[in-house]
């Protein structure tokens, strides 16, 4: 329904994106390799994954989907450590806490650094998938990560993180041995 109104009242591509939850099944049955090949023969330009997944457990649904379609995929996942037993944000329970479910403002614990970010970033575009983004929960540091994976180096990356002049882990030259060499003991 709303690729047809894209279709009907928009002059720019339709991105189509949609959520996997815990079942590997969209409500209607579909798996998302099959949704989004539907999607692109009704006349998307881009189709792909939204939300409710983090990178660990949307990738290897990303992989199908790039394997079903012909036109660009987007990926947009949750920059949280879901997993194969949890595999979306909304099931994710805490350990620490009663195994509460953690969703929406217990999932602190989970946050993906922007190192997993970046990672995901290097993974999915190797894939061939080229319209990349984070969904809910993402901070600047997620977006910033993600854009520095593809090679660019956004204004904020002046923020990023420099530990050349760190007192242990320091790769300066002013950095003295005797702290270089304590590394191992911190
Ligand atoms: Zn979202």
């Amino acid at each position: 329904m709303a690729l047809d109104a894209i279709k009907k009242h928009s002059k720019v591509p339709a991105v189509v994106t949609f959520s996997i939850h815990r079942e590997l099944v969209t409500r209607e049955g579909w798996t998302a390799a099959e949704t989004c090949r539907r999607l692109e023969a009704a006349g998307a330009d881009v189709v792909g994954l939204n939300c409710h997944r983090g990178p660990r457990t949307m990738l290897p649904l990303l992989k199908e989907i790039r394997a079903a379609v012909k036109c660009d995929v987007a990926a947009l996942p949750v920059p949280y450590r879901t997993t194969e037993e949890q595999p979306s944000f909304m099931s994710l329970t805490d350990p620490c806490c009663g195994d509460r479910r953690a969703f929406p403002v217990g999932l602190d614990p989970f946050v993906a650094t922007r190192q997993e970010i970046f990672d995901f970033g290097r993974e999915a575009y190797a894939m061939g998938i080229k319209y990349l983004g984070v969904c809910c929960g993402a901070g600047p540091q997620h977006i910033r990560a993600l854009a520095e994976s593809l090679g660019r180096r956004p204004e904020g990356s002046k923020y990023s993180v420099d530990m050349s002049k760190h007192a242990f882990f320091g790769t300066d030259q002013k950095i003295k041995t005797v702290q270089t060499e304590y590394q191992s003991r911190l």
